[in-house]
């Protein structure tokens, strides 16, 4: 079955650019990030152009009319490269050339790309090719990579209220870092605060963790996990920018015994994980599988992951990492972040984007809601998609 056409199309408020939220909402309060140093870009990561990019869908029309597509960062820079770059690779080939279209999508793009929103377009193109080939084989996409290892996943979740996730079913949850090394000892004192009240609130088994989003030092980074330490944290995720590897491995060999330093959402293809492992930064990896190159790419992070035994929890990234995450060992559980404004309720992750995306139940999912051809979900018609680039 060959490969007629190729498109991306871009979307605006919330999807897979999950920041792009237009309310209030505890994921824009007043989050830690390495642009916290300037006053003016401390409060709001809108302020400094988190959500710049949006929501890139990528669809591939095979030549019996099977569509497969695939959502995730990008937007219209994103739209640019699948439609007149990447597009050429797919148009023509068949829908089974999964390896060759993936190894000329990175190689062409090599001069460019390596990293960042390069990595996003072919991951986009990487998942709607796997969507499609379900899709022509009705066959869901755990089912061809592997197959489920466990008929039940177990999920944490991330947001501002970890004692209501408790409530809902959830095995631990997750709290953005909200001060940095320019709130200096102050800001320690807050942060520590805001993780013993949780813990009083949740009690001893629950997991916490911080998400630091590449925010901090190695001595704060230090600091934090000993005094966080005193409170159970379980991990502390994504503490320094991600070009740091040896500070990554220095915190490792620091940390308290017991916790976990966990990375790897920005990283990269399995040469930026590979640095990763050699140096021996972290415990767990959260590779996006829409920004790490691809299910394709995951699966061979994950074998090296393996071989390293280190675990590998993808970052969020819905129905794209649920497939992957039931079909391996090394990935026991899974992220679900809270979407609602408050997080004070389970609402789709890529709301309002996809129609039929699973969510938790009482923190749990059982393997046959994933049982539907591809990835298993539907673009909404209700988002309008704008089609800026053709080639
Ligand atoms: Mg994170």
């Amino acid at each position: 079955m060959q490969i007629k056409e190729v498109r991306a199309f871009v979307v605006r408020g919330g999807g897979a650019d999950y920041h792009d939220q237009t309310e209030a909402h505890w994921i824009d309060d007043h989050i830690c990030t390495p642009m916290s140093k300037y006053e003016e870009y401390k409060k709001s990561r809108k302020s400094f152009g988190i959500n710049v990019l949006g929501t890139l869908v990528v669809e591939i029309e095979a030549v019996d009319g099977t569509v497969g597509f695939a959502v995730t960062t990008g937007g219209e820079i994103g739209a640019f490269i699948v439609e007149k770059h990447l597009a050429r690779f797919l148009e023509g080939a068949d829908v089974t050339d999964i390896e060759k279209i993936w190894d000329q999508m990175f190689n062409s793009t090599l001069y460019y790309g390596r990293k960042g929103v390069v990595l996003n377009a072919i991951s986009g193109v990487d998942l709607a090719l796997w969507d499609l080939l379900g899709k022509v084989r009705n066959e869901p996409v755990h089912k061809m990579i592997g197959g489920a290892v466990r008929d039940e996943l177990k999920f944490y979740a991330t947001g501002a209220r970890p004692d209501l996730a408790k409530e809902m079913g959830f095995i631990g949850g997750k709290l953005p870092l909200q001060w940095g090394p320019a709130d200096g000892e102050e800001g320690l004192k807050k942060n520590i605060e805001t993780l013993a009240n949780m813990r009083s609130k949740v009690g001893d088994d629950f997991w916490l963790m911080f998400d630091c989003w590449m925010s901090l030092d190695l001595n704060y980074s230090i600091k934090l996990a000993k005094a966080a330490s005193e409170y159970g944290l379980k991990w502390i995720e994504e503490a320094l920018p991600p070009d740091d590897y040896w500070g990554y491995a220095e915190l490792r060999e620091n940390i308290p015994k017991g916790m976990m330093v966990t990375t790897g959402e920005h990283e990269a293809t399995r040469w930026g994980f590979r640095m990763l492992f050699d140096k021996n930064c972290c415990d767990l990896i959260q590779p996006d599988v829409g920004w790490c190159g691809g299910l394709t790419e995951l699966l061979k992070i994950s074998a090296l992951a393996d071989a390293h035994n280190k675990l590998v929890v993808p970052h969020g990234s819905s129905v794209y990492s649920y497939h992957f995450v039931f079909t391996r060992q090394n990935s026991p559980f899974a992220e679900f972040l809270m979407m609602a404004p408050n997080a004070d309720k389970v609402v789709p992750m890529f709301n309002p984007l996809l129609l039929d995306e699973p969510i938790p139940v009482n923190g749990r999912m059982h393997i046959s809601v994933l049982d539907k051809p591809g990835f298993g979900v539907r673009l909404n018609p209700a988002c309008e998609l704008s089609r800026p680039y053709t080639h």
